[in-house]
């Protein structure tokens, strides 16, 4: 299959957009990888075949494996034998590791690959960890876990009937500064927080041809905002607050018809909590956001960025700032779940943590097609 991607223009100006680095290399940055895997092979080190190798996988999770303790790359699975050479003489990865998305099954009698990490478009999140699962390996699954709840409850379930792990790709919850944020929910050093505000968006595609949108654009594939980008707003609301909303208002627009045909453009929700708090989020592929911010009793706190791969800033009502560093995300996301593999224990964002998600997913997309306040299921 060859993979309708973002072009090179586009993705620069999304990348710039987010806040990210445009300093995108032809191919993934950093060293040869053979010496890194061997010496983690010496060790216990998780094989991890990427599932996948559009702009995620090649540029954020392979350069992030080159830096993991815990996990290498040691597969791929792909559906575009054009990228295989390339991939095979970057990362040494044996022909015995290379899979299409046919014969992706038999990746069970494998025994260099114990986890697999899905980052294809969305709707193939579901029917891949259900292989995957079935296959005996442990999943790690990007965000939006799926299409709607009841697709992320049966990947639940099918990855504990098979006794395999299942996490999703939520990097920020094992990123420092949102940490930070997540402990200050619990401790509330500035009184009860009243109300936060999570919007994270980017202005994009507007090289796109309505003859050929990209799958992002495309409501068979899981595309629009929210999906995208609002899953961010939604779970920074979740982790911001440390608790559930019990019911949703959402309104959404859309300014580029041409582009926009059953897909959200820009998305409003408002998450009511217990008590009364309230979080007012957004998300959009038409507008720059990127802002996280906690009204208490006794002051404020925020984050901006909040969800960009690095460079997140903190600020508070009484003058602190907070900037803590961490090497590469994603490295740090995949030996978290590594090490949770390895020894046996609770991940930090299971399956769970994306079907909290997506019940609230689907209580925005039914306020926003029906109007009216939607009681999260
Ligand atoms: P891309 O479009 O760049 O790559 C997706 C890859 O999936 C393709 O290159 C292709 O790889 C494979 N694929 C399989 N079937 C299809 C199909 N029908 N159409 C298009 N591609 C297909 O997407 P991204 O890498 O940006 O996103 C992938 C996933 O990762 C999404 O779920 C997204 O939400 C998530 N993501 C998460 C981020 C985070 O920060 N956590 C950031 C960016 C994305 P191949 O040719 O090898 O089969």
């Amino acid at each position: 299959m060859q993979a309708p991607v973002m072009t090179r223009r586009q993705l620069l100006a999304t990348m710039a957009a987010a806040g990210i680095g445009t300093s995108l290399p032809a191919f993934a940055a950093g060293p040869r990888k053979e010496a890194g895997t061997t010496a983690k092979r010496a060790g216990a080190s998780i094989g991890v075949a990427l599932v996948g190798l559009g702009y995620y996988a090649t540029h954020l999770l392979a350069p992030g494996l080159q830096q993991t303790k815990h996990c290498h790359l040691a597969g791929i699975v792909t559906g575009s034998p054009d990228k295989i050479p390339e991939w095979q003489r970057r990362h040494g990865i044996a022909d015995a590791n290379v899979y299409s998305y046919d014969d992706f099954d038999r990746i069970a009698d494998n025994p260099d690959i114990q986890a697999v990490y899905i980052a294809t478009p969305n709707d193939l999140h579901k029917p891949l960890t259900l292989r995957a699962a079935a296959a005996g390996k442990h999943v790690w699954c990007e965000k939006p876990m799926a299409m709607n709840a009841a697709e992320a409850q049966d990947m639940v379930d099918a990855c504990r009937k098979a006794g395999v792990k299942l996490t999703i790709g939520y990097r920020l919850q094992h990123e420092p500064n949102t940490r930070r944020l997540m402990a200050m929910a619990r401790e509330q050093p500035y009184g009860r927080i009243l109300k936060v505000r999570a919007e994270a968006g980017f202005h994009a595609y507007d090289d796109v041809d309505p003859a050929n949108k990209p799958w992002r654009l495309l409501p068979q594939h899981g595309g629009g905002a929210m999906y995208d980008m609002g899953v961010y707003s939604l779970n920074a609301a979740r982790y911001t607050t440390g608790q559930e909303p019990v019911a949703v208002a959402a309104r959404q627009e859309i300014h580029r018809p041409q582009l926009f045909e059953g897909v959200d453009e820009t998305m409003f929700f408002t998450l009511e909590f217990p008590g009364g708090l309230v979080a007012e989020c957004a998300t959009s592929f038409g507008r720059n956001m990127n802002t996280l911010r906690a009204d208490c009793e006794r002051g404020w706190y925020e984050l901006s960025p909040f969800q960009t791969y690095d460079g997140l800033e903190g600020r508070t009502s009484d003058g602190q700032a907070f900037a803590d560093a961490v090497p590469h995300q994603q490295a740090r996301q995949m030996d978290d779940d590594a090490l949770a593999i390895l020894r046996g224990t609770a991940p930090l964002v299971p399956g769970e943590e994306g079907v909290r998600d997506m019940r609230v997913v689907d209580a925005v997309y039914a306020s926003a097609r029906d109007g009216g306040r939607r009681i999260v299921l």
